[in-house]
């Protein structure tokens, strides 16, 4: 990658237990991180006070998601300003699972960004296709619908990352080719060069999710425009995820 620190989010989704997350937590502590990129780990918000309390300070934390507004009269969400108020810098939007499972549409995503950002909070918004709307040659169209939704409603692209994760290699073993990778991050980064502008372009991270592993790391962060890694599974594992870490020597 070219853009900036590279950067290395893990994505616990919803697993773990307070036995589980102290371990892992444990783990990351004692793990060799490079010095010079940034590294976040998202745990349930159930974890968060947890980690944020417990994971040594070279670590960032983010949550997976938040709510769409102020803090208020709706049961089961988690507002921005309660992350903040938890001292947790990022968050996690646009997952394909929540779009996928919860329905969350692009409008609903970049809504959510913009009042994130609002309140001071830094966004993983994650956007890519599924294995049918790339194949029906509907690909670029899906992510610009995606990008769209984002770019309609912020105008500071500063607190951003952009995760590309391709719903056909999330989870299933099926990691996208360093070539495909690259193929899709340069796609984007013209798209933000032409429709946003060419200073967020050249500086924002574009990050790649999809079955990232210790094994497959390196070749894809070899990769110009692959600025670093949204990894689910291996993150759940710390030598793993201390191996990718170190994928962009
Ligand atoms: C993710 O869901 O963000 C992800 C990349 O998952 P996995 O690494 O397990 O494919």
């Amino acid at each position: 990658g070219s853009s900036g620190k590279f950067f290395v989010g893990g994505n616990w989704k919803s697993n773990g237990t307070k036995e589980s997350v102290k371990k892992l937590v444990q783990d990351l502590n004692f793990a060799q991180i490079p010095s010079d990129i940034d590294v976040i780990v998202a745990p349930t918000y159930v974890h968060l006070p947890y980690v944020v309390e417990n994971i040594k300070d070279r670590f960032q934390v983010s949550a997976q998601n938040c709510w769409v507004g102020k803090a208020g009269a709706y049961t089961g969400e988690i507002a921005p300003e309660q992350l903040k108020d938890l001292d947790v810098p990022w968050v996690i939007l646009g997952h394909s699972e929540r779009r996928s499972l919860l329905k969350e549409s692009n409008e609903f995503v970049g809504d959510k960004t913009a009042n994130a950002l609002a309140h001071g909070l830094k966004v993983i918004a994650c956007i890519g296709e599924t294995l049918e709307q790339r194949e029906s040659g509907q690909m670029y169209n899906v992510l610009e619908g995606q990008l769209s939704g984002i770019a309609d409603r912020i105008a500071d692209w500063d607190n951003v990352v952009v995760a590309y994760e391709p719903v056909w290699a999330i989870g299933t073993g099926k990691v996208a080719t360093p070539d495909q990778a690259q193929e899709v991050h340069a796609f984007i980064r013209k798209w933000l060069a032409d429709k946003v502008s060419p200073n967020v372009s050249s500086a924002i991270r574009i990050i790649y999710g999809g079955s990232v592993n210790d094994k497959n790391a390196a070749e894809l962060a070899g990769k110009e425009d692959v600025d670093g890694f949204l990894v689910g599974g291996a993150s759940l594992q710390a030598q793993s995820f201390a191996t990718i870490c170190n994928a962009n020597a």
